[in-house]
């Protein structure tokens, strides 16, 4: 369970990006997070990894409070799925999946090429899970296509079998006609996991579609939270 606990922040330059946000996510629900840019999903989700510090409230994880001294421990149970993949683009498909060990194997370790055999399988394995080929393995990351990227970005994000999937816009820079495919690819492999996702969206379409909740945000405030059915448009 995810607890964000009258979370507001606000931005050196004055800008109040969250507002007073509590909700609670339980484990295993596929959350979207739906509304215009600059509604604060990204603030949102960005501080349930610590990448962003609220000015006011807390963020719990399994009852967990996330502070400066848990933070590196939980980050390990909390991975993110970006809008622009975020891959290092020459480096191969396998070194970025690898990547996503990274919260607990050190630089060195990482840089050095080496990981432990059953890591390898399960990267490879999970690129096959996001549909990808062996071949694709060797290929540098920059080289594939938009759609290919965010298959990597998503085996990255399952390397550590994580509680809690951050997904930011993941399907906002890619063809509409792929879209559902790989919110697909998301949801299935949190399933298969009982993991959690929280993911932001501004297609109104697609979280119908993928969430079995919908949580709707404008200017900073939860101005909507319940089941697909119950979302109408105009809220
Ligand atoms: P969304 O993900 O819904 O597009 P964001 O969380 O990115 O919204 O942004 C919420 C608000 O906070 C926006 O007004 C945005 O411009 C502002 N913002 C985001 N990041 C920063 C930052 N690092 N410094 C200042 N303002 C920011
Ligand atoms: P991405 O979508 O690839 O994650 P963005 O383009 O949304 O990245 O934002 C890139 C960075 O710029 C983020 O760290 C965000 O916090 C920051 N940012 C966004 N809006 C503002 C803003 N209005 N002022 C300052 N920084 C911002």
């Amino acid at each position: 369970m995810i607890e964000f606990n009258t979370i507001s922040k606000q931005w050196a330059d004055g800008t109040q990006a969250l507002s007073q946000v509590s909700l609670k996510v339980p484990r295993g629900q596929f959350c979207v997070i739906l509304g215009p840019s600059g509604a604060g999903k990204s603030t949102l989700l960005r501080a349930v990894n610590g990448l962003v510090k609220p000015t006011q409230g807390f963020v719990k994880i399994d009852g967990e409070v996330l502070n400066s001294s848990t933070e590196k421990l939980l980050r390990q149970r909390v991975a993110m799925i970006h809008q622009h993949f975020n891959l290092s683009p020459r480096l191969s498909v396998a070194s970025n999946v690898l990547a996503g060990m990274l919260p607990k194997v050190s630089m060195a370790r990482a840089l050095s090429g080496w990981f432990e055999p059953e890591q390898r399988d399960k990267a490879c394995a999970l690129v096959e899970q996001v549909g990808l080929k062996p071949e694709h393995l060797t290929r540098r990351a920059g080289d594939l296509s938009g759609g290919q990227q965010q298959r990597v970005g998503i085996a990255r994000a399952f390397m550590l079998d994580p509680e809690v999937v951050l997904a930011d816009e993941p399907v906002a820079s890619l063809d509409p006609k792929i879209s559902s495919d790989i919110l697909g690819l998301i949801r299935d492999a949190a399933r298969e996991r009982n993991a959690t996702v929280i993911c932001s969206l501004h297609q109104v379409d697609l979280a119908r579609e993928f969430g079995d909740r919908i949580v709707g945000m404008r200017n900073g405030k939860v101005v909507f939270d319940g089941t697909p059915a119950e979302f109408t448009d105009e809220k």
